[in-house]
């Protein structure tokens, strides 16, 4: 090894660690390490869980081993990350194993903390983890009839779209079952409004959505407690709602390990500068579900707005990141910027899909808009699952052209 060879140290191999490896991986070096540290031997594409609720995939179709996932030169440590040392720049992963870096990128994502709210654990399904969308397919296949609550029960919460996407894909299943007449659906949220990150305008018309597909929309609704004996759930200063199916979007908190390694603000998440996911430490980085980012604005006059935690910034911040950390390897000027562009396909049913589009950095706030409801951006979804999931190779190089062309027939920015 050359004096001057480098490790790159990725925690976790999600969507962030997976797109820092890969371009890493590209730019750096042969003679420089890279190091991803993951504890799931297995990858599951999030976005696709709503499917595996509908019975549209099963788990071998959403689902990859992480090692197929990553180019050969990236080191793969399948561990727990135990605790990481900034001033000593070396982390602990799984039983006592010490790997010393010289760059850091934290990308470990957000956890679900169902126990959060008393009852919810017992009485509620979700669709936001692979196991907890079977179970739910498996409740679905029963079900018939009565009053099903999508709860959104605390903030924040990945992925913005996702509950009304839910709400809707559920929607739909009940009308291909032939159960419209039999099942009411509602969705309870604590925003004031559907969306409220994408501004008034889209949040009317993700309201007008739900509305057009029989779905009662609650908003200002924060969930105190589930009883599941008497299947009921209690709001703040709000009447409680009964409920025959539950169908809940759990607390999320920052990962413990960056709380005890003092990477966390006083709410968990790791603070960064919005431009370069640099954190106060020196060789440091986070993206994804585990930063806190202010944008301009605020949805109450002491609240002000985060970036949403969403699949879309985090692999544009992890190709931010790897180009800076290889840029600053080899002596290249550091040109890549995180500058807040966002999407999100909202599938609705029947095969269609709105498209959200904007900057969330615009001032004086996010400038969000919502394309007219379409199945190409359903198909879009689709030919993006596929391309996530694809190994190296000719079929994956396929499928990004085909991404990249209709982007552009479409006027949209595709960058993989
Ligand atoms: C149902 C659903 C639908 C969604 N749909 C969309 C969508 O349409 N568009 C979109 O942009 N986003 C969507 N998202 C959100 C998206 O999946 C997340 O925002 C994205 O995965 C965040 O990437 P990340 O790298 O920050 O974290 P993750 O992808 O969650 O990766 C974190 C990784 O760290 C690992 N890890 C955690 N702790 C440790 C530890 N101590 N040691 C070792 N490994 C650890 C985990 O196993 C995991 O693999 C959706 C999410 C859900 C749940």
């Amino acid at each position: 090894m050359s004096v001057n060879a480098q490790t790159v140290v990725i925690l976790g191999g999600g969507v962030g660690g997976l797109v820092a490896a890969d371009e890493l991986a590209m730019r750096l070096p042969p003679q420089h390490r890279i190091v991803l540290v993951e504890r799931s031997a297995v990858h599951a594409f999030a976005p696709s869980f709503l499917w595996l609720m509908t019975g549209a995939r099963r788990a071998p179709q959403v689902t990859r081993e992480v090692r197929a996932l990553l180019r050969p030169r990236v080191d793969l440590v399948q561990a727990e990350v135990r605790s990481i040392d900034v001033a000593a720049r070396r982390v602990e992963a799984g039983d006592g194993q010490t790997i010393s870096y010289d760059h850091l990128v934290i990308a470990l994502g957000a956890e679900l903390a169902p126990e959060a709210v008393p009852g919810l654990a017992e009485g509620a399904r979700t669709f936001y983890t692979l196991e907890g969308a079977q179970h739910l397919h498996e409740a679905l296949a029963t079900f018939s009839g009565g009053s099903v609550a999508v709860v959104v029960s605390a903030l924040p919460y990945k992925c913005p779209g996702a509950p009304h996407e839910g709400a809707m894909l559920l929607s739909d299943y009940f009308r291909r079952r032939g159960l419209s007449g039999k099942v009411e659906l509602h969705l309870f949220t604590p925003e004031p409004q559907a969306m409220p990150v994408a501004g008034p305008a889209l949040g009317a018309a993700v309201d007008q959505m739900l509305r057009s597909r029989g779905i009662a929309f609650h908003a200002a609704h924060k969930l105190t407690a589930v009883d599941p004996g008497t299947r009921e759930l209690a709001f703040d200063g709000k009447p409680s709602a009964r409920y025959d199916l539950l169908v809940a979007i759990p607390p999320h908190r920052g990962p413990r390990v960056l709380r005890e390694a003092g990477l966390t603000n006083d709410a968990g998440w790791v603070p960064v500068d919005r431009r370069t996911l640099a954190t106060p430490h020196e060789g440091v980085h986070a993206v994804g579900d585990v930063t806190a980012i202010p944008i301009p604005g605020r949805w109450k006059p002491d609240v002000p707005l985060m970036l949403p935690k969403a699949g879309v910034f985090a692999h544009d911040q992890a190709r931010v990141v790897a180009r800076r950390i290889a840029a600053s390897i080899t002596g290249a000027p550091a040109e890549a910027d995180f500058c807040g562009d966002g999407y999100c396909m909202l599938e609705a049913g029947e095969d269609l899909a709105g498209f959200a589009f904007g900057n969330f950095f615009a001032e004086p706030s996010p400038d969000v808009r919502l394309r007219r409801m379409g199945k190409a951006w359903h198909v879009g979804k689709v030919l993006f699952e596929q391309w996530w999931l694809a190994p190296f190779g000719l079929r994956r190089r396929a499928l990004q052209l085909a991404l990249e062309a209709g982007g552009k027939a479409y006027g949209v920015r595709v960058t993989l």
